[in-house]
């Protein structure tokens, strides 16, 4: 009995090294230990790893990664990921000579970074650099899933197989939400198919779903919103009888406020439209607590608040 137990004492010591030595990658479960940076990079990842990886990501509700720092905690999180995951294009403006140091030591990806740049929009007033709000377009960000799925395979080539399908199934509840998301814009008539908010987030999906886009403060949050800015879009309004403007869960309302005054000045009532996810997923467990959730709460707050459907506590 007793020599039994050594040889599978011996044996179970053997299989464990193995294993830790085989993959080299992940703790000794074999779970691959991911970081992103936004909500909704984070989600893409637990869609395509499912039981096979543990997701951490650093931006929760509410955060804008424009200006989002590294704290020293994120730093550790990120020194002991087997690999991490971010938007790119500038979108974490802070967080590029952390990630940049990290890539140097692991496999780090940039989701934007898969798109031919013929697709990517690069707005006038942006130094040359491409938009980055990518994830507004549905069919643009299927686009990044192979490049998510061949780098898990690698670490995980036994479960590559799950990972396509997982893929698969992701790809295909994006492309039953841009149905919709076509179906549902184009219910709004085109003179009223505009979309103002604070910053510049929706320049994607205004080409894609064919609405017309102004916002505040431009691209990153990083620039300010000038007095002239909140004149000239108050009069655009005014003479365009848009009926409402939205405010976003990552930015504050205070520049939207500004401008729905200047409206009301001008002897029109323009409402705020409510609230609407642009840099940042919703609360966990929540309906905008997911990509898709939130992709679907925001076309449906803009298309019920542009036909003048609101409910009392959405106004
Ligand atoms: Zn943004």
């Amino acid at each position: 009995m007793k020599m039994r137990g050594s040889l599978l004492l011996i044996l179970a010591t053997f299989l464990f090294v193995g294993c830790g030595g085989d993959k080299d990658k992940g703790d000794s479960s074999g779970i691959l230990n991911l970081v992103a940076t936004t909500g909704q990079v984070g989600d893409m990842l637990m869609n395509i790893g499912g039981e096979r990886v543990r997701v951490t990501s650093l931006m929760g509700p509410g955060i804008d990664p424009h200006l989002y720092k590294a704290s020293a905690g994120d730093v550790e999180r990120l020194r002991r990921a087997d690999a991490i995951f971010y938007n790119g294009h500038h979108l974490e403006a802070k967080m590029g000579e952390v990630i940049g140091e990290m890539g140097s030591r692991k496999p780090t990806l940039a989701l934007t970074e898969s798109l031919p740049e013929a697709r990517l929009l690069s707005p006038n007033d942006y130094e040359g650099l491409y938009d980055p709000h990518i994830w507004f377009d549905l069919d643009l960000r299927s686009r990044t899933v192979d490049a998510v799925v061949a780098l898990l395979g690698e670490f995980d080539p036994e479960h590559r197989d799950e990972f396509d399908s997982r893929a698969r199934i992701y790809k295909a509840r994006m492309g039953e939400l841009q149905a919709y998301a076509l179906e549902q814009f184009a219910r709004i008539p085109k003179q009223q198919r505009v979309l103002i908010t604070a910053h510049d987030a929706f320049n994607y999906l205004g080409r894609a779903y064919g609405l017309e886009v102004r916002g505040l403060q431009g691209i990153s949050t990083a620039s300010e919103a000038g007095t002239g800015d909140v004149q000239d879009l108050a009069t655009f309004i005014t003479e365009r009888r848009i009926p409402a403007l939205f405010v976003e869960s990552s930015v504050s309302p205070r520049a939207i406020e500004a401008v729905r005054a200047a409206v009301q000045a001008r002897g029109f009532d323009v409402q705020v439209g409510g609230e609407i996810f642009s840099d940042a997923l919703g609360d966990k467990g929540s309906p905008a607590g997911t990509y898709l959730g939130m992709f679907r709460h925001n076309v449906d707050t803009i298309v019920s608040s542009l036909l003048g459907e609101m409910s009392h506590d959405q106004q």
